[in-house]
């Protein structure tokens, strides 16, 4: 398989001009993975001859770098991994990379969820594409296993035992409104408590145990709590998150945003006691991702699975050319990282345990740090470029919190991530640029949803134009029933008018017996 990278590397060096340096990187990358190193050496050299640029040149340096330091090089020891949540978003990615590249087994759990599921062969579409018969280069190496870790379902005890090495990803992290209001408990047991049987059993039974938990846990920066006017509010020192040192501050318990962060917490503490304790002595990494994106992070109700699922979506209002939401002005600043340099940091995890376990790793991109309307602007120009579209005019559009989430809303305004010790450890550090991680993950997204939102949209309009049509023959059928009741009240009234007269006609003794009811009923 990997020899297919190799070529699909290849043929994109011929292609895309040598100034993109990150595809020489990944190039090289991959040769060393094959433990190429000469081949690697090559393919920098090459890009130095054609783009002496700084980049490429301290590229160069911190893979020798990272060649001394942390013995890449020696033969990877095949191993089995047990995957809980392996069908979201960062799962697949791992799963694929894991089956491209190494000799590895994965185990793969995922709950069952309906609304995720494609109707089609009952796998979760995120890594569906993994497990089709045709894709047989890894057939056997990739197992699934349809488990709902929360049941007290235990084979997924049975699955940690077997591996080597046991990774959590299984969460209720979307940050849809709905979930983060209305399913904040369950938020606080899935992150937690869901969490608390698979530490357990990977202490009881030795295992090694790589966490996911959320950039998240820091809360709210030091920063955050100084006046808005105060010039230190900007001061990095307040705003760069360090694993080690910084405070982890948490709202008030009203302010339900933060239970899923303290759930988080909880589990790293629990972690960290179960390999700090007297007799513990749990080989634990965590990770803290700080907003991965890439391709197949969203989920779109309706068209990613069925229309009860909940939303997770980055570009769903680009491709309906709708402005996109900024909360409160979206002046908070965030950091995003390509979903590719990730999952590098990740498998240099799983490799390297001797350098990863004991540790707690920040996984962001310090480099890629915008506010979160500059990224909503620049996502309407790279959108506009890939779709070949024109740009919306207004790309954005406020909105208070309270609107979006309701009560009990609060942010962090910024957070950057200090990578000094995944540096330090396993010699990571990113690549891509916001730019071209959007342009990436745009144009996924536009290949894959832009035919479905827009059939989407001219049903929406249809069914608007069909209610609309109900509505007004409703209002039609109200206003003859409203004429019809009111024409009855008169002719009642008319009626006893007309009886009343004649009653005095008689008692005077002129007139003849019913003629004015007569009269008045012919206008009927
Ligand atoms: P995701 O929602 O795409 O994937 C999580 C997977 O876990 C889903 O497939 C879900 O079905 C599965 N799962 C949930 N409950 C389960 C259960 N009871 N039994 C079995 N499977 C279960 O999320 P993701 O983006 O892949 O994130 C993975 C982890 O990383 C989560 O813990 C998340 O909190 C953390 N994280 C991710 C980001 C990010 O940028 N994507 C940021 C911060 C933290």
């Amino acid at each position: 398989m990997w020899k297919r990278t190799r070529n699909v590397y290849r043929e994109c060096l011929k292609l895309i001009p040598h100034t993109k340096f990150s595809i020489w990187l990944l190039a090289a990358q991959c040769e060393i993975r094959q433990l190429n190193l000469t081949g690697a050496r090559k393919i920098l050299g090459n890009a130095i001859g054609n783009a002496p640029k700084d980049k490429i040149f301290k590229k160069y340096i911190e893979i020798e770098l990272q060649l001394v330091n942390i013995d890449r090089c020696r033969p990877i020891k095949p191993i089995t991994i047990c995957m809980i949540g392996a069908g979201g978003f960062i799962g697949s990615h791992l799963c694929e990379k894991l089956m491209k590249e190494t000799p590895h087994t994965v185990l793969a759990l995922d709950v069952y969820d309906e609304d995720k599921i494609s109707a089609l062969d009952g796998y979760d579409d995120k890594i569906k594409h993994l497990l089709e018969p045709y894709t047989v280069e890894w057939k056997g190496r990739l197992q699934f296993h349809r488990i709902n870790i929360k049941d007290g379902d235990s084979r997924f005890e049975e699955l940690i035992k077997k591996a080597d090495l046991t990774i959590n990803l299984a969460a209720t992290c979307t940050p849809a409104p709905a979930e983060r209001n209305t399913r904040t408990r369950d938020t606080i047991y899935s992150n937690f408590m869901d969490a608390v049987p698979i530490v357990k059993c990977c202490s009881e039974n030795k295992k090694r145990l790589i966490h996911f938990s959320t950039s998240d846990v820091y809360g709210e920066t030091i920063g955050s709590y100084l006046p808005k006017d105060d010039p230190l509010r900007e001061d990095t020192s307040f705003s760069v998150l360090k694993e080690d040192m910084s405070p982890c501050i948490l709202g008030s318990i009203g302010n339900i945003r933060w239970a899923y962060a303290c759930a988080q917490q909880l589990t790293e503490r629990l972690i960290y006691a179960a390999f700090a304790g007297p007799e513990n002595s749990l080989e634990y990494t965590i990770v803290r991702p700080f907003n991965w994106i890439g391709p197949r992070m969203d989920f779109i109700p309706g068209i990613d699975g069925s229309s009860n699922g909940v939303p997770r979506v980055l570009a769903y209002h680009l491709i309906r050319e709708e402005p996109l939401k900024l909360v409160d002005g979206g002046e908070s600043r965030r950091t995003f990282i390509y979903i590719d340099d990730a999952i590098e940091a990740i498998l240099l995890m799983i490799e390297n345990p001797e350098r990863a376990n004991g540790h707690i790793f920040n996984v962001g991109n310090p480099n890629n740090e915008v506010t979160v309307r500059q990224l909503a602007e620049m996502m309407a120009e790279v959108y506009a470029k890939v779709s070949g579209g024109e740009a919306i005019e207004n790309p954005t559009v406020d909105v208070s919190s309270k609107e979006i989430y309701g009560k009990g809303y609060e942010d962090s305004h910024k957070g950057i991530p200090d990578t000094t010790i995944i540096n330090r450890q396993l010699g990571w550090n990113p690549t891509t640029s916001l730019w071209d991680l959007l342009e990436s993950t745009l144009t996924y997204q536009h290949r894959t949803y832009a035919e479905a939102v827009r059939n989407e949209q001219i049903e929406e309009n249809k069914q608007k134009l069909r209610q609309r049509s109900e509505r007004k023959d409703k209002k039609r059928q109200k206003k003859n029933k409203d004429k019809m009741t009111e024409f009855a009240a008169q002719k009642k009234v008319d009626k006893s008018n007309a009886t009343k007269k004649n009653q005095a006609n008689r008692s005077k003794g002129t007139g003849k017996k019913g003629e004015n009811v007569a009269i008045e009923d012919d206008k009927y």
